[in-house]
């Protein structure tokens, strides 16, 4: 491929499993918006850290926890970085996008949403940004107000601006849809917002990983996203939020490290970011999501993202050249997600197939089903590239998808 920013044999070797032969076929993974695989310096951090630098944080004075206690808050400032917040105390490390959000949805969503309050929505979310917000519309007689998107699974800005009312309390917004690919116009969405004294919440899953992102840039006052799809390890997320919204959230959960004093009587609540870091987290992937920031930053996410692009299209090119298939999501501005269905044949069929010539892809709904509906299908099979995927990989899927033909022709 035409790439002269990175040398893509050179940054595939840095990712032993793509080494791997899957039934007898060297792997192609094209499902990275399910899981993104991890480099050698990431697990290699990893077991540096277990060998000698385990240890509980934030509690003793001796040599280990000291030194994972500044491991696991160095962490915490590259994302600061990574995400160009202002400051490394409105950086909570969470589970995941989805333990973020709900916590978004306990600490500021039950207490300053109300009855008859209307929460905007996007017809693209994920399941993790709709349910939470579902359950505190349950909790509280609030009403979820989704935008609609048209046939190309582009949002319908008009009709966005005219949900918008006295009531409206909320808007919970991806900044990339994981089952199109998607990428909305965010920073216009998030200023008309402001203009109704509105707070936004970005799904960043399905954003962070493809592109650079600047939390300041946006305005937006929450951000979240998943390490495992960042080539970090599964067990760490991200929730950015402004400190001054921070600060008067309630805590979501409650432990140790959340507090500064506990009586039987009351407890006294720690500050931001530990009131929200309740109980011993997740340090070994804080850490080691730190170690991906590096990574992806010795890259360059422009880069990244430029890259991607051109896989995006030229798989684009290359798949709706087939007859008998259809490309969902056709939207002009696109990360790389590629759904397609093939005529005749359900995705969990293709899906199987693909499978047995080691290509891995995405079937079924996505955790989106309300696109799934939207476009009248009951699932889609679905390509995701990362950075280290290839052109070649991409015609190993077209011919993949000519065998399935083949076979049901
Ligand atoms: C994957 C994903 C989520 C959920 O992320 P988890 O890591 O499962 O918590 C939420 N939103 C989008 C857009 C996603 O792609």
């Amino acid at each position: 491929m035409n790439f002269d920013r990175f040398d893509i044999e050179k940054v595939r070797a840095d990712f032993p499993i793509l080494g791997l032969q899957v039934s007898g076929k060297p792997l192609v993974y094209l499902d990275n918006a399910a899981s993104s695989q991890m480099p050698q310096a990431v697990i290699d951090r990893i077991v540096q850290y277990q060998t000698a630098e385990h240890s509980n944080i934030h509690r003793a004075v001796h040599y280990l926890s000291e030194l994972a206690t500044r491991e696991y808050e160095a962490a915490r400032v590259k994302v600061q970085h990574f995400l160009t917040a202002h400051e490394s105390r409105e950086i909570i490390f969470t589970r995941g996008t989805t333990e973020a959000i709900n916590l978004v949805m306990h600490g500021y969503g039950r207490a300053f949403i109300g009855k008859g309050d209307e929460i905007i929505l996007s017809g693209l979310e994920h399941h993790a940004n709709i349910v939470p917000w579902q359950m505190l519309a349950q909790e509280k007689g609030a009403i979820l107000r989704v935008i609609p998107m048209n046939d190309a699974g582009e949002l319908l800005i008009d009709e966005f601006e005219a949900l918008f009312n006295e009531k409206t309390k909320f808007l919970a917004l991806t900044h990339v849809s994981n089952a199109l690919g998607t990428v909305n116009p965010v920073k216009k969405m998030i200023a008309f917002a402001h203009r109704h004294g509105v707070p936004v919440l970005l799904d960043g899953a399905q954003a962070a990983p493809h592109q650079p992102v600047d939390v300041q840039d946006l305005d937006c006052d929450f951000y979240a996203f998943s390490g495992h799809k960042l080539c970090g390890p599964t067990g760490i997320g991200v929730l950015y939020g402004k400190a001054k919204l921070l600060e008067k959230m309630q805590p979501f959960q409650g432990g140790g490290d959340m507090i500064l004093s506990v009586t039987f009587e009351k407890t006294t609540y720690n500050v931001i970011p530990s009131k929200f870091e309740a109980g011993t987290p997740p340090i070994m992937a804080a850490i080691a999501l730190g170690a991906a920031i590096d990574y992806l930053n010795s890259i360059g996410l422009a880069n990244i993202e430029a890259y991607e692009k051109q896989l995006l299209d030229y798989a684009t090119g290359e798949v709706s050249a087939l007859n008998g298939v259809r490309i969902i999501g056709t939207a002009a501005k696109k990360a790389a997600v590629l759904s397609f269905e093939i005529k005749g044949v359900h995705p969990h069929d293709v899906g199987t197939i693909l499978n047995d010539d080691g290509i891995a892809i995405r079937t079924g709904h996505h955790c989106a089903q309300p696109v799934m509906q939207r476009f009248h299908v009951p699932a889609t099979a679905r390509a995701s590239f990362a950075f280290y995927n290839t052109r070649r990989e991409i015609d190993k899927l077209v011919e993949g998808i000519r065998k399935v033909q083949e076979m049901f022709s």
